[in-house]
């Protein structure tokens, strides 16, 4: 049996003690303490992680790897500086670059049920609402064959929609997915912005909240008959849901998924 050194020891411990330091920092992170549904959500295939969203529900899950969560935030920084080193000038005098600026999406008296998120880039010459995902390889692959699928192309309208609303002529939404891979790989999805969709993916959301039970309501009211009646879906992306507990009986304590294949088709919930 190989014998530890004393330096190996010193390693292992400052590596343990790291590790802790980046998840501490990737937990409580602004965007992991986020408790209201953001644009990025708003679109997710499953009503009953939506629903348990919105109700701030107890987590079930254990702690998800922030290793790729962490890497796209880092991405994220670098297109920003990249595209604030090629900031320009309009003939109008506006910058041409919008670069992670928040936008409302949907304005509530009601704070908490605002949809409000930080849209990646807007180009005010060509009118393109920008989002960047960066993505595993196989996923990219995916991408490329499937297409964004409905949460991700609803979240594109959502910010041409938050685009609008703060006095923008979005033309066009764009999803550019980069790879997480050892060489450049670059897939753009796009399509004309179409507020339409944007407005679908709010009224159901709308109707979901419509489907909880009162401020009078306590967490009895929501029992497992109660979350049973609250649909799942076959795309639904269990892997990442923060109540997903395998073999879970009682949905109060969280949910056992959908046990469909698709929820290990490899497509990812990264930064978005
Ligand atoms: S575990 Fe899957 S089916 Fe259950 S709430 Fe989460 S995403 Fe939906």
């Amino acid at each position: 049996m190989a014998r530890t050194s004393g330096s190996d020891q010193v390693g292992e411990m400052l590596a343990e003690r790291i590790a802790a330091l980046i998840v501490d920092t990737a937990n409580n992170a602004p965007r992991s303490l986020q408790k209201r549904i953001g644009p990025s959500e708003v679109g997710d295939p499953c009503e009953r992680r939506l629903s348990y969203k919105e109700l701030d529900w107890p987590r079930a899950a254990a702690e998800s790897d922030p290793a790729a969560s962490i890497i796209g935030t880092g991405f994220h920084t670098w297109m920003e500086e990249a595209f604030e080193r090629r900031q320009s000038t309009l003939p109008d005098g506006r910058a041409r670059y919008k670069i992670e600026e928040r936008v409302t999406v949907y304005d509530s008296p009601i704070e908490a049920t605002a949809v409000v998120g930080s849209s990646d880039l807007y180009d005010r010459l060509t009118g393109t609402v920008w989002d960047w995902k960066l993505v595993g390889h196989t996923s990219l692959d995916n991408y490329r064959r499937k297409g964004p699928g409905p949460q991700y192309r609803t979240q594109a309208h959502l910010y041409g929609l938050g685009q609008e609303n703060a006095g923008e002529t979005p033309k066009r939404v764009a999803i550019c997915f980069v790879g997480r891979y050892h060489e450049l790989r670059v897939h753009v999805w796009t399509e004309p912005y179409n507020r339409q969709v944007a407005e679908e993916g709010l009224a159901r959301l709308g109707r979901i909240r419509a489907r909880l039970i009162g401020p009078e309501a306590t967490a009895s009211n929501y029992d497992h008959t109660w979350w049973s009646q609250i649909p799942t879906n076959e795309l639904a992306k269990c892997r990442f849901c923060e109540w997903f507990r395998p073999g879970s009986q009682d949905l109060t304590a969280g949910c056992p998924g959908n046990a469909q294949p698709a929820d290990r088709h490899g497509f990812e919930s990264l930064i978005a």
